[in-house]
C-alpha cells in the first residue's frame, strides 16, 4: 500500500492540469495518467478554444450552443461556460499560452455552427500550446506529482465516499493510492472504436468503474462523430481535418466534384449528409478541397496538416484529400453539478469524462477545451472551500484477485461500457417515441 495524500488527480490532460494548478500549493497532489503525461487527446486539439469577445456576443455564443445541442444543453452550464470564457483566457495567457496575434491583438476565426469568429487560436496546434504549457507549470509546482504509465482500475470507495484509487503499472503490479479527495480527468472513450480521432488508450475506464461502483451516470449514448477525418486504410487513429479548415473556406465535393453540403453545419448534420452522400455515391469517402485558400494561407495557418497530409501523399495545396467521419467525442459521461461534483463523496468529474450537459446532444466546434478548464477550475475552487479530511478507518477492504487479469479486466470493462451505451440508446429511442 502506498501512502495517503490530500487529493489525486487521474489524467494529465487541460482539465486534469488545470484542476491541480488551481489548488493551493498547501495540499498534495497526485496525478496518475495510464500513458506518457504527454499523452493526451488535449494535445491533439487543433482548432481552438472559443471565448466570449464581447457583451454583444453573448446571445449568440449561448444561441449557438444551444442550437448546436439540440437545446438538450441545461442552460445554467452553458451560461457559466460563456461568462467565465474572459477570465480562462486571462488565466492562460498568465501561464505562458500564446495565442496567435495581429498588430498586438488577439484574432479569431470561426468554425462550423458559429454565427461569429470567436476562436483562438496557435496555428493549427492550439491543444499542445495550451496543455504543454499547463504541464511545464505543473511541473514547476513541489506540492504537485505525476506518475505516468499508472492506469486507475477501480476506486476504492465506502458507503458512497470515495478515499483512493486502485491502479496498476505496465508490468502488471497493483497499486493502492489513499486520499482525501479523488478527481476523475479521464478524457474520452474513443479507443473502444474501431474508427476514431481519439488516441487509443482511452477508453472510458472511468465509466465502467462508475457503473460497478453505482456512480451516476448521464447521457451516455451521446457520442460525436467528427464530419471530416482523413480517409486511411490504414489501422489506427483518424487524423482529424479540423473544422477551422472548413471555417476558413474548404469545400467538400461528391464523386462527380459537385459540392453537396453547407460545409458550416453542426457536426451532427454535416456527418449526416456526408454519409448520405457516400452512400449515393458507393464510396468510403468524399473529397475535401483546401485549394482557393492559396498555398500560402494552408501552411501558414494549418502547418500541422499539411505536413500530415503530405506524409499521407496528399499536398493540399494542389489536390483534394479524401474525408471521411469518425468517432471524436463523448457529450455524456459522469453526471455532474456545476462544481463537478458526482453523486459519490469526495469525488469529482472534470473534462470530456463528466457531463454536466453544458454540450447537449451535440458539441459545437471548440467548446470543449473551455468547458474543460472552466469547469476543472470551477472543482478546485469547490475542493479548496470545503475541504475534509477522509475520515479515519474509512478504507475498506479489497479483495486484489479481482484486477490479477488486467487483459481481462479490460476486456470486462469495454463491455459493460458498450453495452450499457447501447442499453441508453434503447431507453432513449423509448423516451422520445
Ligand atoms: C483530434 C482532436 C482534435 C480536437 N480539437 C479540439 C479543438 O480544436 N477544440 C476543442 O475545444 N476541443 C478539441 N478536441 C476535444 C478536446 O481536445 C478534448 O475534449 C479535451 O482535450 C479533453 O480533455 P480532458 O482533460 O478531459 O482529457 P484528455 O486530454 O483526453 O486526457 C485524458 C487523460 O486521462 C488519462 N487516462 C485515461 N484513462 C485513464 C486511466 N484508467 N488511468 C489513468 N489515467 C487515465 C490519459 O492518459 C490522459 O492523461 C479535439 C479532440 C481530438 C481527439
Amino acid at each position: 500500500m502506498n501512502g495517503k495524500t490530500d487529493i489525486i488527480v487521474v489524467g494529465t490532460g487541460v482539465s486534469g492540469l488545470f484542476y491541480a494548478l488551481n489548488i493551493p500549493g498547501t495540499k498534495n497532489v497526485l496525478m496518475l495518467t495510464k500513458a506518457a503525461a504527454d499523452e493526451s487527446d488535449s494535445y491533439l486539439a487543433q482548432g481552438g478554444i472559443c471565448v466570449l469577445r464581447d457583451a454583444d456576443d453573448y446571445n449568440s455564443f449561448f444561441e449557438d450552443t444551444m442550437k448546436a445541442g439540440h437545446y438538450e444543453n441545461d442552460p445554467a452550464s452553458v451560461d457559466v461556460m460563456i461568462r467565465n470564457s474572459p477570465q480562462i483566457i486571462t488565466d492562460l495567457i498568465a501561464l505562458g499560452v500564446e495565442f496567435e496575434t495581429k498588430d498586438g491583438e488577439l484574432v479569431y476565426t470561426r468554425e462550423g455552427a458559429h454565427s461569429r469568429a470567436r476562436i483562438l487560436y496557435h496555428e493549427d496546434l492550439t491543444g499542445a500550446e495550451i496543455t504543454s504549457k499547463l504541464l511545464a507549470q505543473v511541473k514547476r509546482r513541489p506540492n504537485i506529482t505525476i506518475v505516468e504509465n499508472m492506469a486507475m482500475v477501480d476506486l476504492i470507495c465506502q458507503d458512497n465516499q470515495c478515499s483512493g484509487v486502485v491502479a496498476c503499472d505496465r508490468d502488471g503490479s497493483i497499486e493502492l493510492y489513499h486520499s482525501d479527495y479523488v478527481v476523475l480527468a479521464t478524457g474520452g472513450l474513443g479507443g473502444l472504436f474501431h474508427s476514431s480521432t481519439n488516441l487509443a488508450h482511452l477508453t472510458g475506464d472511468a465509466i465502467a468503474i462508475a457503473l460497478k461502483r453505482q456512480i451516476t451516470l448521464e447521457n451516455i449514448s451521446y457520442i460525436q462523430i467528427h464530419p471530416t477525418t482523413l480517409y486511411s486504410r490504414k489501422p489506427g487513429r483518424r487524423f482529424l481535418i479540423s473544422e477551422s479548415v472548413r471555417g476558413e473556406g474548404a469545400v467538400l465535393y461528391n464523386r462527380k466534384m459537385q459540392r453537396f453540403v453547407d460545409e458550416l453545419l453542426p457536426r451532427d448534420l454535416l456527418t449526416k449528409a456526408i454519409h448520405e452522400q457516400m452512400k449515393q455515391d458507393e464510396s468510403d469517402f468524399v473529397w475535401l478541397s483546401m485549394q482557393d485558400m492559396g498555398r500560402e494561407v494552408i501552411i501558414n495557418r494549418f502547418p500541422n496538416i499539411f505536413k500530415h497530409c503530405l506524409e499521407e501523399g496528399y499536398d493540399i495545396t494542389r489536390e483534394c484529400i479524401p474525408v471521411t467521419p469518425a468517432q471524436h467525442y463523448f457529450m455524456g459521461g459522469i453526471k455532474v453539478d456545476l462544481n463537478s461534483r458526482t453523486s459519490m463523496g469526495h469525488l469529482y468529474a472534470v473534462g470530456e469524462i463528466s457531463c454536466n450537459r453544458v454540450h447537449g446532444a451535440n458539441r459545437l466546434a471548440s467548446n470543449s477545451l473551455l468547458e474543460s478548464l472552466v469547469f476543472a477550475k470551477r472543482a478546485a475552487r469547490d475542493t479548496t472551500a470545503n475541504y475534509q479530511v477522509a475520515s479515519e478507518g474509512s478504507h475498506p477492504i479489497l479483495d486484489l484477485t479481482e484486477y490479477k487479469d488486467l487483459e481481462q479486466l479490460r476486456l470486462a470493462y469495454k463491455t459493460i461500457i458498450l453495452e450499457e451505451i447501447e442499453r441508453s440508446k434503447v431507453i432513449e429511442r423509448i423516451d422520445k417515441a
